[in-house]
């Protein structure tokens, strides 16, 4: 049995995110979508809200389970047996915070890193710009799942 961990802010989980543990799911036999949140750090969804919204996609059975975690990323895949941890990549900048992400998950564990290359149509979507139209009062449903 081949787990990953997705791991994210996910505040909120859009469908850049759904489309990255979607294949996952056809790479690893289980995904667990893992909500990192710090607790002094308050979000624009609270984290039981994502919790539930983004469970509510994948049925039991599925593969795909969620649950929230604070602390490391690599304690949380520990935790489930996982071996790997998913991540998408959008552009040269996402590549450079990455890359210092999963150095450092392998110098302090076995977990492989392993990257998604964003689908070019949904590339650009990200939670900050979502967060960013629902503020401004427009309508960002067409980026939601
Ligand atoms: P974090 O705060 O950990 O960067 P995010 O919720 O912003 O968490 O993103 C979680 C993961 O999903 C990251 O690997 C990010 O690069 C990836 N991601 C975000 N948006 C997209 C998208 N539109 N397409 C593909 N991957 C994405």
């Amino acid at each position: 049995m081949r787990t990953a961990i997705f791991p994210g802010s996910f505040d909120p989980f859009t469908i850049g995110h759904k489309d990255i543990a979607d294949r996952a799911l056809r790479i690893f036999d289980r995904v667990v979508i893992g909500i990192g949140y710090n607790e002094r750090k308050p979000g624009f969804t609270t984290v039981e809200e994502r919790v539930r919204t983004i469970s509510a996609l994948y049925p039991v059975g599925s593969g795909v389970t969620v649950e929230a975690y604070s602390g490391l990323t690599v304690d949380f895949a520990r935790k489930h047996d996982a071996g790997f941890i998913i991540r998408g990549l959008r552009e040269v900048k996402d590549f450079e915070y990455e890359r210092n992400l999963a150095d450092t998950n392998s110098a302090i564990s076995d977990i492989e890193t392993v990257f998604l290359v964003a689908r070019p149509e949904l590339g650009y979507i990200s939670s900050s710009m979502v967060r960013e139209l629902i503020n401004n009062g427009y309508d960002a449903g067409k980026f939601l799942p």
